[in-house]
């Protein structure tokens, strides 16, 4: 079976279009939380996950924002401002979605957490000291995170620092060690790699394959500054920061 697994769409439809023709065949798809905050299209982005086989989504801290169950305070003004925005656009079918979305999922061999297994919500994990310190907090072979918006592999090592690795398109992976594995962002990439990012387990093969893809990126910045949304969550897209 093949899963196409994607984070941080971030109502990017473009982007995300992009990735579902480019992955090919998959059999399900399991989404990592921030399906909407920052671009311009979040009913979109939603009503077309929605359509994937085999769904599982849990909820990001811009999926929660936008719902109203965290404080916009605790973003940066930028963010904020495009959260109060994008609130407004949410329509009915978008809220239903994202008001059932768990926050961590434990599923046979695999857990799902947006930011990290023992702070979903928050947490980033961005180097071996976070990553060591969370390789206690689930039981699972795999965990899969978003949030970073960077491709990565944390792999566990019980003697020593977690071994990092910063996977490239076309990169195929493979372990019989705990890790914990981010696919990079759909929507907004922050790895200086405007291309948006993806994976697809090979669950035969138990290969993990990071790809990138190319889309129009100039259609979407132009859309997210005619919406009012701040201006660098526009310019930061060519740049892929
Ligand atoms: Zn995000």
């Amino acid at each position: 079976m093949k899963t196409l697994i994607l984070s941080d769409i971030h109502a990017n439809l473009p982007a995300f279009e992009a990735v579902l023709s480019d992955a090919g065949s998959f059999d399900r798809v399991w989404c990592l939380g921030d399906v909407v905050g920052y671009g311009p299209d979040p009913n979109e982005c939603v009503a077309l996950l929605r359509q994937q086989p085999g769904l599982r989504c849990i909820m990001g801290n811009h999926d929660a924002a936008l719902m109203g169950y965290i404080d916009i305070h605790t973003f940066n003004e930028q963010a904020a401002r495009a959260v109060a925005i994008q609130s407004e656009m949410l329509n009915t079918e978008s809220r239903d979605f994202l008001e059932l979305l768990d926050i961590v999922i434990e599923e046979g061999d695999i857990t799902f957490a947006h930011g990290s297994p023992r702070d979903p919500i928050w947490e980033y994990i961005v180097n071996s000291h976070i990553a060591r310190d969370n390789f206690s907090a689930y039981q699972s072979r795999i965990c899969l995170i978003g949030h970073t918006h960077i491709p990565s592999i944390f792999i566990e090592n019980p003697h020593a620092r977690p071994g990092i690795l910063t996977p490239q398109h076309a990169d195929r992976w493979r372990s019989e060690k705990r890790f914990i594995l981010n696919p990079g962002s759909v929507g907004q990439p922050r790895d200086h790699n405007p291309k948006a990012a993806y994976v697809i387990w090979d669950d035969e093969e138990d290969t993990f394959l990071f790809k990138r893809v190319a889309y129009d990126v100039e259609a979407v910045q132009e859309r997210i500054l005619a919406l009012g949304i701040p201006s660098r969550h526009a310019t930061r897209l060519s740049q892929g920061i």
